[in-house]
């Protein structure tokens, strides 16, 4: 019965979701609260699933020239004020240093919610000729937003992230690394974290404080709410003028640089959390996984078992995979449903009669699916089971966007499903503000995105009748 007790803690996200999403942050051993109101502890199982997708996503930044820098965590107030739409979008959640040791300051400085005022700061400075151009810079760090309501991974007043943030010659350079990047960022998340994502651009009302274009990444999560997972904005001179960001051309002309700026953050982990959990708690995309294979001993005081069991974990681990063995003492029934738990993708179970056979059982964790396999086998079996495990937990979570995702083409048919169904909806919109805002009041589902490709389910505005400007991606959202 104990090793049973680990599972039925947590409850089924038929259930209560938000309170299955809790449960397995928990239990999955992710994090932790401390006395820091609205921030968390990231512990070993969580921080290493952000290494994994910090290491995977800086190699594929790299690859297409991006550099690392690190800017200071203080912004002084007047460095921030300097442009107008940024400074309002951001003011209700930033939080404030006023005193430095026991004096005030002069000038108080923010921590930063996002670092594009001091990027051009620096910019400002570090560009003078066209020979200075691209600048194609990123920063790991953490920024702080006052959020009042915070949840693990997803909200949190600190949070972990990157930003890019870089300087063009043309607007032109700058929309194609505003496109590159969020294409980058898409790639990511399919080939790594198994998770489809819906590219488009956010409407005017949805997009970044200061940007002239902001283009998302927007997945669905389990419960039928979509997650913003990844954004890249296009600034144009906008930034460059209120900083006075020049550069001496080939012409010997003076001109404003073009940004662009893009981010992830460690909201990546509650999408993989919502994209692929069970009741039975996590289940880790190979990619990101910590631990891809845990080999569970059966009966491991008998002679040679553990033996055994470290010898598939070398072979394994010769084969490039992350393993372990779980030789603790507790029974094997409670290794496997934590195993389960940890969203661990495959584990190897191994006990006297296998030996005996010449064989191991595995269990894959995303069907539950038990597979004999010689033990010479493993290492070979394993490996392929990463692949198809990828791609079968991709496949699955498409399948479920796609069966989760509806078009309306008039105001009931959209009622109807937000009502009655979950999941993105389709429909045609007018692109005027106002309706988009009536929209949201009305039904509590906001503009995902204008995704690129577009499609004509009618050709006027779901809500207000007036002729279609684009079809919209709606729905709630985290
Ligand atoms: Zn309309």
């Amino acid at each position: 019965m104990a090793d049973k007790k680990l599972v039925e803690s947590i409850t089924s996200m038929e259930e209560d979701f938000a309170q299955w999403y809790t449960d397995v942050v928990k239990k999955a051993d992710l994090m932790d609260y401390t006395s820091v109101k609205g921030c968390m502890v990231f512990k070993p199982a969580g921080y290493a699933i952000w290494e994994l997708i910090q290491r995977q996503l800086d190699d594929r930044f790299k690859e297409t020239g991006v550099e690392n820098v690190y800017l200071p965590m203080f912004i002084p107030e007047s460095l921030l004020e300097k442009e107008k739409d940024h400074v309002e979008g951001f003011a209700p959640e930033v939080a404030w240093v006023t005193k430095g040791g026991l004096n005030e300051l002069e000038e108080p400085y923010c921590v930063r919610p996002t670092s594009e005022t001091l990027f051009c700061d620096f910019y400002k400075n570090d560009i003078q000729s066209y020979r200075d151009l691209p600048k194609v810079y990123n920063q790991w760090c953490s920024v702080v937003r006052w959020e009042k309501e915070t949840r693990p991974f997803l909200r949190s007043r600190e949070f972990l992230w990157q930003e890019g943030h870089t300087a063009h010659a043309t607007y032109e350079d700058a929309e194609a690394r505003t496109e590159q990047m969020l294409n980058v960022y898409a790639d990511f998340c399919e080939e790594v974290l198994a998770m489809p994502v819906v590219k488009g651009k956010k409407t005017d009302k949805e997009k970044f404080a200061g940007a002239e274009a902001t283009y998302t990444i927007e997945a669905l999560m389990h419960d039928g709410k979509a997650l913003q997972s990844g954004t890249s904005h296009n600034f144009g001179d906008g930034f460059a003028k209120a900083f006075g960001i020049q550069y001496t051309d080939k012409d010997n002309k003076l001109k404003h640089v073009f940004q662009t700026s893009w981010g992830v953050t460690t909201r990546l982990i509650g999408a993989i959390i919502m994209v692929h959990g069970d009741n039975e708690g996590l289940v880790l995309p190979p990619k990101v996984a910590p631990t891809q294979v845990m080999v569970v001993p059966i009966m491991q005081k008998k002679e040679g078992v553990l033996d055994k069991a470290y010898e598939i974990r070398d072979a394994v681990k010769a084969a490039g995979l992350r393993v372990k063995v779980d030789d603790s003492d507790k029974s094997p029934g409670w290794k496997f449903s934590e195993a389960e738990m940890r969203g661990i993708p495959v584990r190897v179970e191994i006990g006297p009669k296998d030996i005996e056979k010449g064989q191991a059982v595995l269990v894959r964790r995303d069907t539950r699916e038990k597979i004999e396999v010689a033990i010479d086998d493993i290492p070979a079996k394993v490996s392929e089971l990463m692949e198809t495990i990828h791609k079968d937990m991709y496949d699955r979570a498409l399948k479920h966007r796609e069966e989760n995702t509806h078009a309306a083409s008039n105001w009931d048919e959209f009622k109807n499903i937000i009502e009655n169904k979950q999941g993105f909806i389709k429909a045609m919109w007018c692109g005027d503000r106002a309706c988009e805002e009536a929209i949201k009041e009305e039904t509590g589902a906001s503009t995902r995105c204008m995704p690129f490709e577009q499609e004509e389910i009618s050709d006027v505005c779901v809500h207000c009748g007036k002729k279609a400007f684009k079809m919209v991606y709606f729905g709630r959202a985290y």
